[in-house]
Order: C-alpha cells, then structure tokens, then sequence
C-alpha cells in the first residue's frame, strides 16, 4: 500500500494543509492543498487537486467550532481522499524550536513538553501550531507526528550573529536572535544548486518578500545571518509589522502615550509597515497600483530597507554572488525587483530587464555580476520532505 504524508500549519484563525504521496523512493508528490479559514468566524474550507481542479469547498454557520473541531473535518474528508493510500503521519509548521531543536524531530510527550516551554517566545503562533498537534494526537493518538521548525535553518549561523549585545545573562535565558522563515530558506537553499549547480559553494541573499518579509545570508546552502531575531517583527518593514525599531520607541509608546504591552504588541504586529505607512492597505498589489503618494512611499520605505538589509548581509557574507527573491513579492512583482535591483547596483547587480518581466528564472543579465533569481519557495513541501525523512523506516 502506498503512503502519504499530511501537512498542517495551524495559525490563529486557520488550518492551512497539504498532503503527498510518497514515491517508492519516499519522494513527496503534491496530491492536494487546502485550507480552512475563518475559524472563530466565519468557517470556510477549499482545497484543490495538484492539477489546481476545485475538490471541495464548504461554509459552516457554527462560531464555537474550534481547531479541533476542525481536524476532525479533515480526517473524515481526507478519508475519502486517500482511498487505497495510508497516511504514514502528519508533518507540522511549528514557528519556535529554540536553541534545543536544529532539526525536525518526531513529538511525543516530552517534545511537546519543551515546545510548550517556548510559546512566550512566539505568542501568537506558538500555541496554534501545538493546539494543531494536540488535537491530531487526541483523535489519532497512533499517528506519528512531526515538528518542522521556522528557526532550525538559522542554528548554523555563527555563534556571534545570535547576539543581543544585552547583559549576558539575558542571553542565557534565550533573549538571542533565532531568526524565522526557515522552511522557505532551506527549500530555496536546494532549489538554487538545482537551478544552478556552480552557485553550490555560494554566497547568497535570499530575500522573503511576503506578507511576513525578511532576508537570509547563506553560504553553502547554510545560514549565516537573518534580518528578523528574537521575534519575527525584526528586520524589514512587511505588510502589518513594523520591521527593525529603535528600542526607544517602545519605552517612549509605554511613557509618552500610555500604552501597554498588549497595546504596543498589537500595533507592532498589526498596524504597521506597509498598511501603517501608506494608509491604503498592506497588499503589494493595491500598493502598486494606487496613485495616493503615502502608497508610492511606503513601496520606497519598504524597498530601501530591503537595498540597506542587503549591504549588511553582503558585509556578513564577506561579498555577494547571487541574490533570490521568494514568497508573493519576491516571486511575483517585477517592479519590487526592479526597484531593490538599482539601488544593490553598487554590489554587481545587474537585471535583465525582460526576463525580469516575463518572470523568468534567472532575471540578472548575462554581465551582471551578482546573479539574480525569482524562485517560488514551497515551505509545505519541504515539511513533507522532513517529514517522510524522518518517519522513513530504519
Ligand atoms: P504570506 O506571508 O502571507 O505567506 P505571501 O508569500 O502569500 O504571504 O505574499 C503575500 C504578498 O504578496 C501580498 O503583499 C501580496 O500583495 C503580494 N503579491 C502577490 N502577488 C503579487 C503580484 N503579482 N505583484 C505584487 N505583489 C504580489
């Protein structure tokens, strides 16, 4: 009997899932995607075939229906997908592994444990990945389970680059930078060998452009360096969060205006970067095409501070000899290429000004001397890859 492997990533409102086939070779193909939004709301699953085919789409009235109630949704429907095929186990997103876990690792009790521990580390995803693999183990407690970690990728940085230069002490307790989007590097970090293999050995940027947006050194297909640390609101300006802030600004919010924690969190995270900028929204699309001057500046904001982050992580790279751009931006926007292009010119970069419009591959020019990619990053398919690894039979 075949096997397959299902992929969750539980966010606050959602259950994003994904599940593959494995090849005799335990290879993950792509058999379907889906997701249930709206939980707590308005609940409302879809999922599609690999050929992008509709294969449900369903609405609920019931506000009180929780993640858990969820995933017993989707086992009763993935049922009458799989057929024949066995689900070999499931493969989570889990955003915080700590300094403990550089790698994806099979959870039990004792794993969940130490996960648990780290939740005041990543308040708002922490809780909804483990709430994702409490209730999978509570309704299949014989299913094996994996936890594939945002932060694992960035254990190889250098010791040095995990550095606040706060009090030691805080360090030990954790206070460190951990740096986040790591499924997408490590996936990129195989994509950009195979698409080109003499960039092996390389000393790359890859740049994150989504929602979530930040940017990774990598040497060899390792991390070096990241833009976001300790929480995923560090680095850049993305679409709500603020990005990199001068820690006087907080303590200036808690003085000036009264605001607490829980204010001041729900403005960094929400309120900020592109939507807080531009007043419009936090869409890239809407952005590019408004003609309200705040819209033009926040793509310029958002643009230049991707062209600084850039020189720093060449500087911690010692040169640079290809940048990528992934996720909805980086993948998707010729014009945000084009723009953080020119200013890295001083660096060797070079577009190709139609490839870069047809969205090709490789986008720098054949001169340039730093190459430049647009490579669509699969962060499920690499929870599928570790996650078949690490279930492989010994
Ligand atoms: P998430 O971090 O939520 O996974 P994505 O990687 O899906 O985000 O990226 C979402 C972002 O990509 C949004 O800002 C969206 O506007 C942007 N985006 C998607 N398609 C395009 C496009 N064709 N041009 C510009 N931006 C785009």
């Amino acid at each position: 009997m075949a096997d397959a492997v299902l992929t969750i990533n539980a966010g606050s409102s959602s259950l994003k899932f994904a599940l593959y086939r494995l090849d005799d070779d335990r290879t993950p193909r792509p058999a379907l995607a889906g997701e249930i939004e709206g939980i707590g709301n308005e609940p409302r699953m879809t999922a599609e075939d690999a050929k992008g085919q509709k294969l449900v789409e369903r609405g609920w009235q019931d506000r009180g229906m929780d993640h858990r109630a969820f995933l017993g949704v989707l086992d009763e429907w993935l049922r009458g997908q799989l057929g024949e095929t066995r689900l070999a186990g499931v493969g989570h997103r889990v955003v915080h592994g700590g300094t403990a876990f550089a790698a994806p690792v099979r959870i039990d009790a004792a794993v969940l444990a130490r996960l648990e521990q780290l939740c005041p580390l990543a308040p708002l995803h922490q809780p909804h990945n483990l709430a994702g693999i409490r209730a999978v183990a509570a309704s299949r407690p014989d299913l094996p389970q994996v936890a594939c970690f945002d932060t694992a990728f960035h254990r190889a940085h250098p010791e040095l680059a995990d550095w606040f230069a706060l009090p030691r002490r805080f360090h030990d307790d954790g206070i460190r930078r951990y740096g986040f989007h790591g499924l997408s590097y490590e996936y990129i970090a195989h994509a950009l060998p195979a698409a080109a293999p003499e960039l092996a050995q390389a000393r790359v940027v890859v740049a994150h452009l989504g929602n979530g947006a930040s940017m990774c050194a990598m040497r060899g297909g390792r991390s070096i360096d990241s833009t976001m640390s300790f929480t995923a609101l560090d680095g850049l300006p993305m679409g709500t969060r603020c990005g990199a802030l001068d820690p006087g600004v907080v303590l200036h919010l808690i003085r000036a205006y009264g605001m607490d924690a829980d204010a001041i969190e729900a403005m960094l995270y929400h309120e900020c970067g592109l939507k807080g900028v531009s007043g419009v929204g936090n869409d890239m699309r809407d952005l590019l095409a408004s003609d309200d001057p705040r819209a033009a500046q926040a793509i310029d904001l958002f643009v230049w501070r991707i062209a600084r982050e850039l020189g720093a992580l060449a500087a911690a790279l010692g040169g640079l000899d290809a940048l990528v751009f992934t996720a909805g931006i980086g993948e998707r926007s010729p014009a945000i290429r084009a723009k953080v292009c020119e200013l890295a010119g001083w660096l060797g970069v070079a577009l190709d000004p139609a490839a870069n419009r047809a969205g090709a591959l490789r986008v720098s020019s054949p001169g340039s001397r730093v190459a430049v990619f647009a490579i669509p990053t699969d962060e499920e398919l690499m929870i599928a890859r570790h996650t078949a690894s690490v279930l492989a039979p010994a």
